[in-house]
């Protein structure tokens, strides 16, 4: 039964799926109390940049809504793939949407309003899915913390003195909140999968080349893949089901034909059948802290315990993956920011001379972090410097990619604590970045191989005295 309109926006997309299909709610109404909701706590939270104005049309004419509510015939049972539809979601501000801002979190995109969506968003766009606003991140996906943005401070739902983790910070702490069923994020070396963990819900990163990257802002394009935040592992599947289809836009895509995630999703585990690879180096006391470092035990026993075999294995590359990772990376982001230059793209310089408006623009649009990474991209790809750094950061990703390919002839899955450590706070990774990069010790080797990963919430942890992610999750209820 259905109680109230704020109990409903705790629950899961398929649930809600369930009542609006059996008619006991109305989706309009839904998309209303969650965007009033959303809107009310979004002071506390700074989960988003942008609201989408449009969102807050209600019931459009009668005929478009006898349209949405119409049974479809691949929601009826034994109809085809259940997706995700008629729901309230939220986009990372790396996604073009069409005629609202996107921003990637930066100053230079401040008035960036693209002409077309890309294509996850118009794939939920297709299926009558809402989009509330875009959320905040780190500038262009460079960060951990979500402190990297020009714009909003995001905080950790759970408590608002901690990090709720990024680069898609304002997706996981939104999904998190409850102020929206479901988010869309990206992930180049464990933005989705981090924040999720932060936030402890499901943050969910196919493998490389399973979504569109059509109308993402590209950091690192042989890394960069979209993904999903939700509060379960079905809503995941449902909105596979919705956005993985291949794309002609993008030609790093290549979509898998013909699965149905959310039957998948609905399958029972065969435990006894499932051989779990665990990494050596990430349940290393010297590497992961205590608190995340039981957590993942309990949760492995527990897989033991249902029957799941656990196999140790060696991974001598894990001290490569970071410099590997940051070097690929800060090569690939110094030649794809290049184009922000004030004429092609971004902010414009009102300034004669040509290298004074790439200095004004340049220096004026970019955070710290930015140019950090764009000096450093330009510094390994250097004629004198490319071989010692770039080739052999490429070496060292191959080397990875065939070594995930040996495990997986051993193993089902590989499980590694995503974050060595608990949210931290505001500041206290900033001024150092190296302590930053650390955050992503054990999620960036499944992007250098192409892999997929997703972070499932195994428990809580202590942290500064707090319980992250805590039961006593911020005073979400207004009135
Ligand atoms: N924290 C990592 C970085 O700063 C990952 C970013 C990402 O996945 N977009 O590069």
């Amino acid at each position: 039964m259905v109680k109230t309109m704020r109990e409903l926006l705790a629950r899961n997309g398929h649930e809600l799926l369930d009542l609006i299909e059996s008619k006991e709610i109305d989706h309009f109404e839904l998309l209303q109390a969650q965007l009033d909701f959303a809107r009310s706590v979004d002071d506390k939270l700074g989960a988003f940049i942008t609201w989408h104005e449009e969102a807050k049309v209600l019931r459009p004419s009668l005929a478009v809504d006898i349209e949405g509510l119409r049974p479809r015939r691949d929601v009826v049972p034994g109809g085809g793939p259940r997706r995700f539809n008629r729901l309230p979601y939220a986009a990372k501000d790396i996604f073009a949407t069409e005629g609202i801002a996107s921003t990637a979190g930066s100053r230079m995109l401040e008035d960036y309003r693209p002409a077309y969506n890309a294509t996850c968003i118009e794939h939920l766009k297709q299926e009558k899915n809402h989009l509330l606003g875009k959320t905040n991140m780190d500038e262009f996906a460079m960060g951990s913390s979500g402190e990297t943005s020009a714009y909003n401070t995001t905080r950790n739902p759970w408590s608002t003195e901690h990090v709720p983790g990024g680069s898609s910070s304002g997706s996981a702490a939104a999904v998190a909140a409850c102020q929206c069923v479901m988010a869309l994020g990206t992930d180049t070396g464990g933005s989705i999968r981090q924040p999720a963990s932060f936030c402890g819900i499901v943050g969910y990163k196919p493998t490389y080349g399973m979504l569109s990257r059509y109308g993402m802002i590209a950091y690192s394009s042989s890394c960069d893949q979209a993904g999903i935040f939700a509060r379960s592992a079905q809503d995941v599947a449902l909105v596979m089901n919705t956005i993985a289809r291949p794309d002609g836009l993008d030609s790093t895509c290549r979509t898998p034909q013909g699965v149905d995630y959310y039957a998948e999703a609905q399958r029972e585990v065969h435990w006894k059948k499932l051989r779990l690879g665990v990494l050596k180096p990430f349940t290393d006391p010297q590497r992961i802290d205590a608190p995340v470092l039981d957590n993942f035990n309990a949760a492995l026993e527990r897989m033991a315990g249902a029957g799941a075999e656990v196999v140790e294995l060696d991974f001598p590359l894990a001290d490569y993956c970071l410099p590997a990772y940051y070097i690929i990376t800060a090569a690939e982001c110094s030649s794809n920011l290049a184009r922000y230059d004030g004429i092609r793209y971004g902010k414009r310089s009102a300034k004669d001379e040509l290298m004074q408006r790439y200095l004004e623009v340049r220096s004026e649009g970019f955070g710290p972090e930015v140019k950090r990474r764009i000096l450093l991209g330009a510094y390994v790809l250097s004629a004198g410097y490319y071989d010692a750094y770039y080739d052999r950061a490429r070496r060292v990703r191959r080397d990875i990619r065939a070594a995930l390919d040996k495990m997986f002839t051993k193993v089902d899955i590989i499980a590694t604590p995503t974050s060595p450590t608990l949210p931290f706070k505001f500041g206290e990774r900033l001024e150092d970045p190296v302590a930053m990069y650390m955050s992503d010790l054990c999620t960036v080797f499944v992007n250098l191989a192409g892999s997929a990963g997703i972070s499932l919430p195994s428990g809580f942890g202590e942290a500064d005295g707090v319980k992250l992610p805590d039961y006593e999750r911020v005073e979400l209820d207004n009135g």
